[in-house]
């Protein structure tokens, strides 16, 4: 490949090769489902994937599908009420048109660069949409590959219910993420310190590109492959720079505007992803890898939930100095592209990586204004968003309850916050919305717009999940996840998600061994 110039992608590099181009003639549909697969990542150099096939499993059972999802893709859900489903979800079949392969990629866990790749998930290709969508099927928990290491390449039931859930419960609220078609048990077991039911989850995501498959090929110094993925990924998520002189720039740009937004929606309902390694940092900017996420109930800007966080590198407040740390590996990653002298890459790194905290705080404060009905912008609004999460820190007042029971001119404080402290935030806040033409009608419509009254709470989660996993009783999980689908609507709610735990239910731990 031709050396690539002040940034700029050689001209006719990628599009024109046969193997790059990413609209190619589509495979046979499987006409009954609506399938209709593309693999351009397959496509793609040898060094990106390795091809595999899932491992047969022995008793294949379909254990949640997602109809409306399915629908929306352009799927027919009929087409998944025989045994055969089962057997699809599981990789024992396969849908017509795939090429299933497990990625290459790296990352960078708790700080240090790691070999990784697909060790336990097969991306069976891309599903072209009717409305010209292009999304990623991959089976996680689908047998090993050979990226596996020393992992089973399985996952158990418990955790993919647990993805399930929660990825669909972000996506209610109204937050870019991966979605989930489908689980499937595997009629066998797993052992994790204990024996587990196995099964697979369907995942569909814009991408699977990460901040680790750009360190992967940067780490082994295969700078052509570099500008392959970037080629890719601009084509892919950000068509607009395709032609750009910029591309790589554009491209590093993008992809800090989306992480930004991202967090600041994760900050908005009280998210903590809790595992946020640069391999699990999609440049879609989806929320990605429900390992051991959670969200917060009394507010604590420190909440970790992960078992194995010790330092707290992932606290709920860390998120955002976390992801510009992981952008600031991909900017590296994507140094020897960016331009054709090093240090003018370094300086333009620089300076792109230097605008990140003010974008995150730019879509922070928008988000918080939403949340306390704030129509325009004042200086102090900051001032007034913190002075209120000081006083829900010290009275541990519950982040959801409190912002959504927050009303203006209210007779009845929510309780947790009827201490002095608050009285006064509660009058700026009044006079602060009085200095605001819209009425206090337009104010509680935007704040219920963006205060959820139910989240996917910790202990619920845990006993659905039990409940299913242990005694294959999915009916509470399904309860949960039909209040999860109108997370800002009380009516009709179940009254265990609307409030806040019982004091004394113990915090939640979770776990990355999934
Ligand atoms: P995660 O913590 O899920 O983001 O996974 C980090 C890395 O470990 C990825 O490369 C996974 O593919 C791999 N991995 C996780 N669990 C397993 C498993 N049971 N078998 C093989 N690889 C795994
Ligand atoms: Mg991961």
């Amino acid at each position: 490949m031709k050396q690539c110039s002040l940034g700029a992608f050689p001209p006719n590099s990628l599009t024109s090769h046969p193997l790059y181009s990413m609209n190619q003639p589509i495979k046979p549909a499987d006409l009954e489902a609506g399938w209709r697969f593309d693999n351009s990542y397959a496509r793609l150099p040898g060094a990106f994937h390795t091809r595999v096939n899932p491992t047969p499993v022995g008793s294949p059972r379909l254990v949640l599908f997602n109809g409306s999802l399915a629908r929306s893709m352009g799927l027919d859900p009929a087409a998944f009420s025989g045994p055969d489903a089962a057997a699809h979800f599981t990789g024992n079949q396969m849908f017509a048109g795939v090429d299933p392969i497990a990625q290459a990629y790296a990352g960078h866990q708790f700080g240090n660069l790691t070999r990784l790749g697909d060790g336990r998930a097969i991306l069976l290709g891309e599903h072209l949409t009717p409305s010209g969508d292009r999304f990623d099927i991959q089976l996680k928990g689908a047998g090993p590959t050979p990226y596996s290491r020393r992992g089973d390449g399985r996952a158990a039931l418990g955790p993919m219910l647990r993805e399930y859930l929660i990825s669909e419960a972000m996506h209610a609220l109204g937050i870019p993420t991966t979605r989930s078609l489908a689980v499937a048990g595997t009629g066998e077991t797993v052992f994790r310190e204990e024996l587990l039911h196995g099964a697979v989850l369907t995942r569909v995501a814009a991408s699977h590109i990460r901040v680790g498959t750009f360190e992967y090929f940067a780490a082994i110094g295969d700078t052509d492959a570099l500008r392959v993925l970037a080629d890719h990924t601009i084509r892919r998520h950000f068509p607009h720079h395709t032609d750009s002189d910029q591309a790589a720039l554009g491209l590093l740009e993008e992809v800090m505007e989306r992480q930004a937004s991202l967090i600041a929606h994760w900050m908005r309902v009280g998210f903590v992803h809790g595992v946020m390694n640069t391999d699990n940092m999609a440049m879609s900017g989806e929320t990605i890898d429900y390992g051991p996420c959670a969200f917060i109930d009394a507010y604590d800007p420190a909440a970790v939930f992960s078992s194995i966080d010790h330092q707290g590198r992932y606290a709920f407040r860390q998120q955002s100095r976390i992801a510009a740390w992981n952008l600031a590996r991909f900017a590296e990653a994507l140094l020897p592209i960016l331009h054709k002298e090093p240090e003018t890459s370094l300086a333009v790194a620089n300076a792109a990586l230097e605008s990140f905290q003010d974008r995150f705080r730019r879509h922070w404060l928008a988000a918080m204004r939403c949340k306390l009905g704030l129509f325009t912008a004042e200086p102090d609004d900051a001032s007034l968003v913190e002075e209120l999460l000081r006083a829900m820190h010290r009275t541990q007042a519950d982040y959801t309850h409190t912002f959504r029971n927050l009303r203006p001119h209210a007779t009845v404080e929510p309780r947790h916050l009827s201490d002095a402290a608050f009285t006064s935030w509660h009058q700026r806040w009044t006079e602060r919305l009085s200095r605001q033409p819209q009425s206090i009608e337009e104010v509680v419509r935007l704040m219920n717009a963006h205060n959820p009254a139910v989240i996917p709470r910790n202990h619920e989660v845990e006993a659905a999940l039990t409940a299913a996993s242990t005694r294959n009783d999915l009916a509470p999980l399904k309860l949960i996840l039909a209040a999860l689908a109108n997370p800002y609507n009380e009516a009709g709610q179940p009254g265990a998600l609307l409030n806040p735990p019982p004091p004394g239910t113990p915090t939640c731990r979770t776990f990355c061994g999934t």
